[in-house]
């Protein structure tokens, strides 16, 4: 079948998945793959930029592997790697900071929000940060990238650069990515109230064990207007009722909504459901997932094999670059 196009994306090795990571992006990758050509990038060089994220990279960056591989990314036709391992993007990332505004990269609000989290660590990576995502995405000659309307402001950014890179070497050899939006939905965590986020502690983590996730399960905010078990509640405000629209069975989904409207369902019996739903619906990811880690040298060889694809494509982009500014 003819694709439509080439899809980046990178992702961050921030350890094992969790639902909003999943919901979030991983389940959209696997869908692109029908359609597409996918390069898709761990990215263990943009983790190095936050010290939080460099503990564990080895471990974590495979444990992402396993949790895409598990999700259903198909390595035999999708290109799987790690950033590092195709050193070409750190001389494209060299070169297009040659030709981007340093007052735009300390202006953009994402790199105010990372001063303010990370103050103690304000390193020269953190604004540069844009630029090597750039490089990534320039560097695989893409089409599209999948983003958030939330994230739209980074492609453009991206688009800024390639124009400026071509207008200043009078070359046309780099392509301006379109972005492929998607509806991101916003996954709570169990606080019902921050997005859901390892850092907050308010995460449900794909890979627990059914007993580990009924555990979390149990712990999420309900409605917070209904106290006691005779209150009517309003799934409309709750999260719990928001997952079960995702993980459960329609019918089941409708008596909820029906049921705690007028008290007949408490929340204790609810989220009971919910995690029985939740576990039955992660089982065969859990199950693959379990087989990855089983074998990680088939995890290494399927890393190996990604890059070394990726590095064919970004090897002929950097003889252009090359050839298009005026280097001896
Ligand atoms: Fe939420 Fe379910 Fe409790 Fe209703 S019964 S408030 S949907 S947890």
């Amino acid at each position: 079948m003819t694709k439509k196009g080439r899809v980046f994306s990178g992702i961050r090795p921030t350890g094992r998945s969790h639902l909003g990571n999943y919901l979030g992006a991983i389940q959209n990758y696997v869908a692109l793959q029908d359609e597409h050509d996918c390069v898709y990038c761990i990215v263990d060089i943009h983790a190095l930029t936050t010290i939080e994220d460099t503990v564990n990279l080895r471990q974590n960056t495979y444990e992402m592997a396993f949790d895409l591989l598990a999700a259903g990314i198909r390595p035999e036709e999708t290109i799987l790697f790690v950033q590092s391992h195709v050193p070409q993007v750190m001389e494209l990332h060299t070169i297009l900071s040659m030709v981007t505004p340093l007052g735009k990269l300390t202006d953009l609000p994402t790199f105010k929000e990372k001063v303010r989290q990370n103050p103690n660590n304000v390193n020269y990576g953190l604004v540069g940060y844009p630029v090597l995502m750039a490089a990534d995405i320039v560097l695989y000659k893409t089409d599209f990238v999948p983003v958030g309307i939330d994230q739209a402001p980074h492609i453009e950014f991206t688009r800024e650069i390639v124009r400026s890179f071509n207008y200043r070497f009078n070359t046309n050899v780099l392509i301006e990515p379109a972005m492929k939006t998607t509806e991101v939905p916003k996954v709570l965590g169990i606080d019902g109230k921050e997005k859901m986020s390892k850092s907050l502690d308010n995460h449900i983590e794909l890979a627990l064990t059914p007993e580990e996730t009924r555990q979390r399960v149990m712990m999420m905010v309900t409605d917070p207007q209904r106290i006691k078990r005779s209150d009517p509640g309003n799934p409309d405000v709750c999260n719990v009722f928001s997952m079960h629209k995702v993980f459960t069975p329609a019918e089941e989904v409708q008596m909820i909504n029906v049921e705690c409207r007028r008290a007949g369902i408490g929340c204790v019996d609810c989220k009971k459901r919910f995690a029985e739903n939740l576990n039955r619906a992660l089982e065969p990811f859990r199950a693959r997932r379990a087989d990855l880690a089983a074998r990680p040298d088939y995890v290494r060889d399927v890393l190996a094999d990604g890059a070394s694809r990726a590095r064919v494509i970004a090897e002929q982009t950097m003889r252009e670059v090359r050839a298009a500014i005026p280097l001896p």
